[in-house]
């Protein structure tokens, strides 16, 4: 049996190791987020807000144990790592807060003495999550499936099992009841059967287009509804009447945070030609200037990436891309010594057939390509198989608006950098799934949309009984 391990991605030291979960102990869960939800389903909406509140308070006041966490597992520089607890509380308050909101029942005028629309928790649902924001990815889904009444199994990426321990621990500690989350600590191909399951309800998974499409897959087969958040390769277009100095240092953040491990990091760097020069210069400069190093180190800025298997795919995309002919304007190394460090890198001259552009880079990348105009930006946005996140970069607001509405994409930021808001839907089209989290639309998609009619009738139908 292969043990899930935690590796320091900075030291590559073995730091804890877990037996995965026997059958007996997968099923024991399941049936106990089960027992957990039948309960659940049955607390007032207001009553639901009371754990989750709480788990806000325990996420702040263990901040920094989470924090450090994160970073021992997956490499996270800590200031980023403490954020990322800080906006996990804040989503816990805000579903708190607008739950009932967003579930209370909608009337609708027919022919019957009442109807109205209801918005009932479907049950136990499985979450697989990725590593590379290992509180927020699982807490986003979490906090509006258990408001909806639902209970859940987290199935988390093998990489980051301690942290998926904690989480299970802190809701216990909330004071939800026993159960209604349980961690499974199984690899990716053990998860077929937990989807199978008649009492697992639905699926999300937060990963790359390669296991949504095997998800979507199991849970078609089982006939049951799924929610992807995939891969990206995010736009980030400046155009020849942007504030340049703004949009490269934005650029820099929206690229290297996470060591640019993030979905909707921007990955493609599309400057109208006559600006192209400026805004090199300056991302350069920017990009040389952060710091590389010790992720404990609160002033670091970029810490190593968290699996040595995802730095040698970076390593590939780059090596080829290169050879095609792209330019290395800075960085284009991994860094010599312990951890899984890759240095920042520029890249430009990129041309629409080379890697960095046509798939995923999950790394300190930036590629730069220039177009010829507004037309042709988008255009180049809309080439890629993803469609998550775009940034657009304009004065001109009125165009701007009129523009965002041609990219393929589930957000678009104007003169700013896509990032996920509790108030706001998040996610996308085509290869970068389907299903939207947070907001209003996250909290729905795990209820039974349903229709109740109160007779009888006060008119005639409107139209005659086909079905
Ligand atoms: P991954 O291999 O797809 O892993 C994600 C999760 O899926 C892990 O828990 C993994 O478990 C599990 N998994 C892997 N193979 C599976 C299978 N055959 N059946 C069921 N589960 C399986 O992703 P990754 O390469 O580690 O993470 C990076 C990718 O995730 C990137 O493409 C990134 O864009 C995407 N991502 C998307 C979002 C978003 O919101 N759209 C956010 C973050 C990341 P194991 O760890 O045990 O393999």
């Amino acid at each position: 049996m292969t043990t899930i391990a935690s590796v320091e991605p900075s030291t590559e030291s073995v730091r804890a190791r877990f037996d995965p979960h026997s059958r007996a102990a997968v099923a024991a869960a399941i049936a106990d987020a089960e027992a957990a939800f039948r309960t659940w389903r049955e607390v007032p909406i207001s009553d639901r807000a009371i754990p989750l509140r709480a788990l806000a308070r325990i996420l702040r006041d263990h901040k920094d144990r989470y924090a450090r966490l994160i970073t021992t597992e997956m490499g996270k520089p800590i200031t980023e790592a403490l954020a990322e607890i800080e906006k996990c509380a804040w989503n816990c308050e805000f579903y708190a807060d607008h739950a009932a909101e967003y579930l209370a029942d909608e009337f609708v005028e027919t022919n019957a003495r009442a109807s109205y629309v209801a918005f009932e928790p479907l049950g136990v649902i499985l979450a697989v999550m990725p590593w590379n924001f290992p509180f927020w990815q699982v807490v986003r889904f979490l906090a509006p499936a258990l408001m909806a009444g639902n209970a859940a199994l987290i199935k988390h990426a093998s990489n980051v099992p301690q942290c998926a321990l904690a989480i299970e621990e802190a809701v216990r500690d909330a004071g939800f009841p026993s159960g209604l989350l349980r961690t499974l600590l199984l690899s990716g191909a053990e998860v077929e059967p937990v989807i199978a399951d008649e009492r697992v309800r639905a699926v999300t998974l937060t990963g790359s287009t390669a296991t949504g499409a095997r998800i979507a897959e199991l849970a078609g087969r089982a006939v049951k509804k799924a929610v992807l958040e995939l891969g990206g390769s995010d736009p980030f277009i400046v155009l020849r009447d942007a504030d340049i100095p703004a949009a490269a240092e934005t650029a820099t953040k929206a690229r290297f945070q996470n060591a640019g491990q993030s979905c909707i990091a921007a990955k493609r760097f599309l400057v109208e030609a006559p600006v192209a020069d400026e805004f090199e210069r300056r991302f350069a400069d920017a990009i040389r200037a952060l710091r590389v190093g010790d992720p404990f180190d609160p002033a670091t800025q970029v810490g190593p990436l968290a699996r040595e298997d995802l730095r040698d795919a970076l390593e590939r995309q780059l090596a080829e891309s290169v050879r095609m002919g792209a330019r290395v304007v800075i960085g284009g190394r991994p860094r010599a010594g312990r951890g899984w460090f890759y240095e920042p890198t520029l890249l430009a001259d990129v041309t629409e057939d080379m890697p960095v552009l046509k798939e995923e880079t999950f790394g300190p990348v930036a590629a730069l390509l220039r177009v010829r105009d507004a037309d042709e930006a988008v255009r180049v946005a809309n080439s890629s198989p993803y469609g998550l996140g775009a940034a657009l970069w304009t004065k001109d607001e009125a165009a701007a608006r009129r523009l965002a509405r041609r990219i393929e994409s589930g957000s678009v930021f104007i003169n700013g950098m896509v990032a996920s808001d509790p108030r706001l839907p998040f996610g996308g089209v085509k290869k970068s799934g389907y299903g939207r989290e947070l907001s209003s639309f996250g909290i729905r998609e795990f209820v039974n949309v349903q229709t109740i009619w109160v007779g009888p009738a006060e008119q005639p139908p409107q139209v005659a009984n086909v079905e």
